[in-house]
């Protein structure tokens, strides 16, 4: 495996490349990644980066939007498979015709959809900013939130706007439900629970935190606010509700700490496709090489540019 590495390091310095890993990679990816980070951060570091090369460890509609905003730079990803269920439900002709059917609408759409997608969109968003762009949207203006609902769900909670919501999820978010929340709740009562919005359970977490019971010590992040909040708390117990590979980032920023994940079962197998070895062929051989046609680009750009100005 050693020699793996020593081929990857040696590769990206000949070849002046930068490779960006999501925080669902392998934690051996994540060790030797140049930048980690959410969906939001990845997009700004690949918008930032002078290499000439970015090797994308994530998964295609990242690659896609790294390729759109860097339009003179070659976009890698190790294997061309690893796509997004997310992203998976509902395409550009799916759109269209919902927005003939609300004339006037603001189409905001999460950053987990496809180049096609976006290109219909007016803003897109990621689970750090959601919240940020639709208070921007001036209140009169009928919003279309896609894909995912349970994110479309707690921005509705957090602005007190109503959207109109595409009934889509993460097979692997959204089978973080009810019942792990309750049972890790009774076994770790003195835990920091934190919990993305894409989770089946978010949307009855909120709903229990205002209505039902105290809820404190349960905070909705995107996984970058989880790392944030990790940094300043005093806490050294954490159940974690998100794609298992955030515990690797997790425990390096806090060693001594205790993380548990919500649920063990929520990994994503898109994500995992990326290994050391395809990372490794697809520095040595330039493949798989990302690139969006220019016209559905140039339209794309936008919606994420707007993303990409609020913070
Ligand atoms: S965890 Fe879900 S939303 Fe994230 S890449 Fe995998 S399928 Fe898509």
């Amino acid at each position: 495996m050693n020699e793996v590495i020593e081929e990857i390091n040696r590769l990206r310095k000949e070849k002046n490349a930068v490779i960006l890993a999501h925080n669902y990679q392998i934690g051996e990816i994540q060790d030797l990644a140049d930048y980690v980070g959410d969906s939001l951060g990845l997009s700004q570091e690949a918008a930032a980066t002078e290499a000439e090369l970015i090797v994308f460890c994530g998964v295609h509609f990242m690659a896609e939007t790294a390729s759109i905003i860097s339009p003179n730079k070659k976009v890698l990803i190790p294997d061309l498979h690893a796509g997004c269920s997310l992203a998976s439900t509902i395409n550009a002709e799916q759109l269209r015709d919902w927005k003939q059917k609300h004339p006037g609408a603001v189409v905001v759409s999460y950053v987990n959809t496809t180049a096609e997608v976006k290109a219909e969109s007016d803003y897109c968003v990621t689970s750090s900013n959601a919240v940020k762009v639709v208070q921007s949207i001036p209140p009169e203006k009928k919003i279309l939130f896609l894909p995912d609902r349970f994110l479309g769900a707690y921005v509705e909670v957090k602005t007190g706007r109503q959207m109109e919501i595409w009934n889509g999820a993460c097979h692997v978010h959204e089978k973080i439900g009810d019942v792990n929340f309750s049972d890790a709740k009774a076994a770790h009562p003195n835990a920091e629970f934190l919990i993305h919005p894409e989770c089946g359970c978010s949307s009855s977490c909120m709903l229990k935190a205002e209505v039902y019971f105290d809820c404190k010590n349960v905070h909705i992040f995107s996984t970058e606010g989880m790392i944030d909040f990790v940094k300043q708390s005093p806490s050294n117990e954490f159940v974690v509700a998100t794609e298992t590979g955030i515990l690797h980032r997790l425990k390096k920023v806090k060693p001594d700490a205790s993380f548990l994940p919500l649920s063990e079962n929520a990994v994503c197998e898109y994500m995992k496709m990326i290994t050391l070895e395809n990372l490794r062929d697809s520095l040595l051989y330039e493949q798989y090489e990302v690139k969006v046609p220019d016209d559905i680009a140039e339209r794309a750009r936008t919606p994420i540019e707007r993303m990409l100005k609020i913070v």
